[in-house]
């Protein structure tokens, strides 16, 4: 589980197109790397595949469930809104500040979607949180507040927070621009370790290093367009 499928999407603020036929298809458990220069819509595209972001045309698919439009003739037709919450719930999202709540503690964040969505009971969601957390190796950081830790530790529990409701994909916003040079390793190997698990992953990040030793798809964007895609060694060792 955790295909996904793009096909045709075009997204504009106003005149400026920050989407121009996007198609990509991402199979299950796959890592695809996302590259490409500030304000080519990397992030726009996370966002779409979300559904943070309403596409203008084109559609998105995560296993059955097709959401976006559909173009018949000279018309659009848009498809399953109701199926966008579901979709969402099976699609967990990293962002480059964290967004921890800072009034929760490190466990209170990451219980607090699944308790919403009365997936698990309390007891059943910390369970499941101390495992997350030692999976990433901050168990004895349950208790803490987030503005105690570290930037790289801020974001293990987010990557934490964001597997508490077994997502079949990932999203990953720059996940490592926000911290300082000597934290992007650690949040890194739990990306990497995470790439082993079979949940498919979409990377967004100027980390070449990365992209070559975990990417099984890499997609260089410019301009809303994506101008190259293949495996590392394709699209990264051009003469
Ligand atoms: P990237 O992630 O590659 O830096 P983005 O997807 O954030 O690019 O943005 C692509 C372009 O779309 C940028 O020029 C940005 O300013 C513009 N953009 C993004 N979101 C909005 C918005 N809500 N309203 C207007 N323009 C936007
Ligand atoms: P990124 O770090 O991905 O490049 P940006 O700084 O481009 O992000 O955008 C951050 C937020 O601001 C996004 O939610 C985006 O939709 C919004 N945004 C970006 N550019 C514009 C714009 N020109 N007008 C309105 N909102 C924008």
């Amino acid at each position: 589980l955790g295909h996904i499928s793009i096909a045709g999407v075009s997204k504009s603020y106003g005149r400026f197109k920050a989407l121009d036929d996007v198609s990509l298809e991402l199979p299950p458990g796959s890592v695809t790397v996302i590259l490409g220069p500030s304000g080519s819509g990397k992030s726009t595209l996370l966002r779409a595949i979300n559904h943070l972001e309403r596409v203008d045309e084109g559609f998105i698919r995560i296993d059955g469930d097709y959401i976006g439009y559909r173009r018949k003739g000279n018309r659009l037709y848009e498809l399953k809104e109701k199926a966008i919450l579901k979709q969402r719930i099976g699609v967990g999202y990293v962002f480059q500040n964290f967004n921890l709540f800072p009034h929760l503690t490190v466990l209170e964040n990451i219980i607090e979607a699944p308790l919403a969505h009365k997936q698990l009971s309390r007891t059943d969601a910390e369970r499941r949180a101390l495992q997350l957390l030692e999976t990433v190796g901050l168990r004895h950081k349950a208790d803490a507040w987030p503005r105690h830790l570290s930037g790289g530790q801020q974001q293990r529990v987010a990557i934490a927070r964001a597997l508490a409701l077994n997502p079949k994909v990932i999203l990953f916003d720059e996940p490592t621009s926000a911290l300082d040079p000597e934290l992007v390793g650690e949040v890194l190997d739990t990306i990497k370790q995470l790439a082993r698990s079979g949940t498919t992953l979409v990377v967004v990040t100027h980390e070449i290093g990365f992209a070559r030793e975990v990417a099984d798809n890499v997609v260089f964007m410019v301009e809303g367009k994506i101008v190259e895609q293949g495996s590392a060694g394709q699209v990264l060792n051009q003469p």
